[in-house]
């Protein structure tokens, strides 16, 4: 087994990621593809796995080390632990999946008290020296020692005050400051480990190695793992290079660029830069950066762009950037570090970036023929096309004209607009949204561990860091609306206060606070937002997708607005029209308790009759929108309880209008209580044993699809069976079916296509689902139910545990009510068989949550389903997931 690889080793590219990761590999492609790259080498994931396992490193490793080191010493002309001229290395992780910020890496490798002397004079700068010393002192007691970040700070913070400036930047701390801090972090070493810094180079580069490969197992990345559903095994890999620096003086710094913008996506080179740092303090957002090109500088600040001040370093970053977007194919986002003059690249990666910047991006290259469509369809995460149906506020001049004002500005790191309740830590977050509040989250920047609280804001806003820092680049990912650098904040964690601006009074964690990510603007309070606007090559796109894609998508649309809605989101029909929501205005509601309260059949038909009218006029406008297109009613899935009047004076009117005691509605309604709803009296069961509910369901499709016809508005009537448990309740259903037409129409009627199927949601009617294929004409599978009652939780309280197995304890992987469980699938599998064992053309298809999921629909194309049915934020990302599931 091969140990290591230097970094401009031959591979093959899937052996590579496997043993290098992601990021390795992609050093490694850049060397190849003669970029400048730091040289250095790369000992594999597998190596890693094994010390994970054993605690030992493999025979030969350390000769293997000392050897791909003296080439990297002979190629930099530096030696490691030479006193006169050090070689510093950086030791980094990186895994086949990219788990960005999660792991650990040293940089400054090599640095002691023999060798800090050949630094500065080397660079003719000992506080440079000093300042890579103390980094790497603070990085061996965090990630080898494992001595909390804090400590540090707090020692930090001391010598500030000691010095008479607690808020003074680190730059600005002199030489003699910087030798007391290095004192400071060395004892801190000692007095909280027990053992002291080690000064032997070759013992930092083992103990940097080991941690590395360790920090695979940190709680951090563990944790990430879990969130992200990533299962896999493999472990990291654990590169060793050369270190350039960024922090030698005003020729040198740090950047990152994007190929193109991550935000838009317009094709433009995108970036920032700091001069005279270090790339760790670009990404964590201490110092806010200039601009990387001048016209993205803002007005006045040209000159301090890295393009207007390194003209020759800008232009040889922006090739290095073409190359690798030609090379990749892709967006890239690339870190680089300029050492006097000279750029580095020490990262490239596929770029993250908002929804409308990956249609556009998607889009664009395949007109400029970097991209095949099927290539281009691809690349778009399909979950994401909701965040462009996402809000935003209104213009600035309706929000002027309503008395709105700006309170803070900041900088547009992720767009949409977002309203909610300020929190101040991301753990306060997640438990405000567990009790279903909307939050925003308030920080002075963000970090790694700050990614489960980011995920449940509705936004996030921090008062430092830049367009790349840690909180921007991970909102973009996430699609949250994020302003990050908003220096007017004022943050007191103490208090749990922040100001808006200096003449601001002090909001309150729990207060309202507005964003704007689009515009970086902030708003106390909460404002309206509106729907928003849609990329310009969405369209285009969608048409690349309808025309791949083998299953057709159909909406979930209750009520005629949502199915208006659906028809201009794509949506070739509706899959699922549930009738039990269009008894929730009060009116509605009132008429259904009266009907199932009534003693007298006569006050029962009143008020069905009543029922009758309204849904009738919901459905003529359902198929006046469609069109012709299917429309697919399920007949009242509810439990009855869940219809029951609750308080005295609803039980006073119903009392009222059906002329009883309000004692006998009150026992009436208690008849329905159940212990447990879910199981119980709904859906055909109810249809079957009340007397006149589903006749007067069946009569107000039939009647609104006749009026329709009349009209020459073309129908095509689904109607769906829910909760069957046997074939016999489908049959006895038909027979209801054909009643109810025959006194509507006289008799079939062959003015309108109309089919009756059944929702295949229990166990027993996957089961029995040959039988029941030769009395529908077709089968519509409940996600929802059928994951239920497939494993026995209920999806209403299954948080409770759920997420606890899945993201402490590690039990589950993924959310089943989303993603469907591929022992669902495989139930749905058993009962399509069955059905077209029965009838070889039955259709089939998905309904629920779990429709309108990328990876549920692509189980439903491996199962040769028809077609599936989306939420109508989700239709547009079902359409895509149907054409990727197809390409796939
Ligand atoms: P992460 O996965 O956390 O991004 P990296 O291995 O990419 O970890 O390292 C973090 C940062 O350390 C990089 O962004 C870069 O700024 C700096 N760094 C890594 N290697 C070098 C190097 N050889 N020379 C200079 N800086 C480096
Ligand atoms: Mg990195
Ligand atoms: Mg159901």
């Amino acid at each position: 087994m091969t140990l290591l690889y230097p970094l401009d080793a031959e591979l093959d590219p899937e052996v590579r990621l496997r043993l290098l990761g992601t990021k390795a590999s992609g050093l490694n492609e850049m060397t190849t593809l003669g970029i400048p790259v730091p040289p250095g080498f790369t000992i594999t994931t597998e190596v890693g796995a094994e010390f994970r396992k054993s605690g030992k490193w493999p025979d030969g490793l350390a000769g293997e080390v000392r050897c791909a080191l003296a080439e990297v010493e002979e190629r930099v002309g530096r030696r490691f632990g030479d006193p006169a001229n050090p070689l510093l290395l950086s030791v980094r992780s990186g895994a086949p999946v990219s788990m960005p910020g999660m792991m650990d890496t040293l940089l400054n490798v090599g640095l002691n008290e023999a060798t800090l002397a050949g630094l500065a004079s080397r660079h003719a700068n000992e506080w440079f020296a000093l300042d890579a010393y103390r980094r790497l002192i603070q990085m061996y007691g965090t990630v080898v020692r494992q001595i909390g970040i804090d400590r540090f700070q707090f020692r930090l913070v001391d010598l500030k005050t000691k010095l008479g400036r607690p808020r003074m930047a680190d730059s600005d701390l002199d030489v003699k400051s910087m030798q007391e801090l290095v004192a400071e972090y060395l004892s801190l070493i000692q007095e909280a480990s027990g053992s002291p810094f080690p000064q032997d180079v070759d013992t930092q580069l083992w103990d940097a190695i080991g941690a590395v490969f360790a920090s695979w197992g940190n709680a951090r990345a563990v944790r990430y793992r879990r969130m992200q559903g990533i299962q896999q095994a493999t472990g990291t890999a654990c590169t060793i290079q050369a270190m350039v620096f960024g922090n030698t003086g005003t020729s040198s710094g740090s950047g990152v660029a994007f190929t193109r913008n991550p935000s838009d996506g317009t094709k433009q080179l995108y970036g920032e830069y700091l001069p005279n740092a270090q790339g760790e303090d670009v990404v964590a957002g201490l110092r806010t950066p200039v601009s990387l090109t001048a016209r993205a500088a803002a007005p006045g600040k040209e000159a301090a762009s890295l393009e207007g001040s390194s003209p020759e370093a800008f232009a040889e970053v922006s090739a290095h950037c073409a190359t690798l977007e030609r090379h990749f194919g892709d967006v890239q986002d690339i870190e680089f570090t300029i050492e006097d003059g000279r750029p580095y690249i020490l990262q490239t990666r596929a770029a993250k970036r908002t929804a409308a910047a990956a249609v556009r991006i998607a889009v664009e290259m395949v007109r400029e023929g970097v991209l095949s469509k099927e290539q281009a369809l691809l690349r778009v995460d399909a979950s994401s096309l909701e965040q462009l149906l996402q809000a935003r506020l209104p213009s600035e001049g309706e929000l002027a004209a309503r008395g709105v004002r700006t309170a803070a500005n900041g900088l547009p790191a992720s767009p949409g607009a977002a309203s909610g309740h300020i929190v101040f830590d991301a753990d306060d977050a997640v438990r405000a949204a567990a009790e279903g509040q909307e939050v925003i989250l308030v920080r002075q920047e963000t970090r790694a561990e700050d990614i489960h609280g980011m995920k449940v804001s509705k936004g996030v806003v921090t008062a430092a860091g830049g367009m790349t820092s840690h909180a921007a680049v991970v909102a973009r990912g996430l699609g949250k609306c994020c302003v990050v650098g908003c220096a007017g904040l004022r943050i007191d964690f103490e208090q749990r206060t922040v100001r808006l601006n200096d003449d601001a009074e002090p909001l309150h964690e729990g207060d309202l606070l507005t964003l704007d990510g689009s515009t970086g603007r902030v708003y106390a309070g909460a404002l309206d937002l509106v729907a928003s606007t849609t990329v310009d090559e969405l369209g285009e796109l969608m048409a690349w997708a309808d025309e791949a894609r083998r299953m057709r998508v159909y909406a979930e649309a209750d009520t005629p607005q949502v199915a208006r809605a659906a028809l201009s989101y794509g949506a070739e029909g509706v899959g699922l029209c549930r009738t039990e929501r269009m008894f929730f205005a009060p009116d509605r509601l009132f008429a259904m308790q009266c009907a199932l309260l009534a003693v007298e059949d006569e006050q029962r038909n009143h008020w069905l009759g009543e029922l009758e009218r309204a849904q009738c006029e919901d459905f003529v406008e359902i198929f006046d929108a469609m069109n012709g297109r299917p429309v697919t009613i399920r007949l009242l899935d509810r439990a009855l309880q869940e219809l029951m009047p609750e308080d005295q004076r609803s039980l006073r009117a119903i009392a009222d209008a059906l002329d009883l005691e309000r004692d006998e509605v009150a026992k009436a309604a208690a008849r329905h209580r159940e212990s447990n709803p879910a199981f119980g009296h709904r859906g055909v069961r109810a249809g079957l044993t009340i007397p006149g509910l589903y006749d007067m369901q069946l009569r107000a499709m039939l009647i609104a699809a006749h009026q329709c016809t009349e009209r020459k508005i073309a129908v095509d009537l689904e109607v769906l069976i829910p909760m069957v448990a046997f074939t016999s309740e489908v049959v006895a259903l038909r027979a209801v079916f054909d009643r109810v037409r025959a006194q509507v129409f006289g008799g079939p009627t062959t003015l309108f296509r109309c089919r009756v199927g059944t929702m295949v949601e229990l166990p027993r009617a996957c089961l029995i689902a040959d039988e029941l294929a030769e009395h529908t004409d077709f089968f519509s599978f409940g996600g929802n139910d059928l994951t239920q009652f497939v494993l026995g939780v209920s999806r209403d309280d299954a948080d409770r545990f759920l997420a606890g197995y899945r993201n402490e304890l590690g039990l589950v992987a993924g959310d089943p009510f989303t993603v469907l469980d591929p022992r669902v699938v495989e139930l749905m599998r058993l009962a399509l068989d069955r059905g077209k064992a029965a009838q070889p053309g039955l259709v089939a298809g998905l309904c629920g949550d779990q429709g309108g999921s990328p990876a549920s629909i692509e189980a439903c194309e491996r199962l040769g389903l028809d077609f599936v049915c989306a939420p109508l934020s989700q239709l547009p990302g079902a359409r895509l997931a149907a054409a990727q599931a197809r390409i796939r």
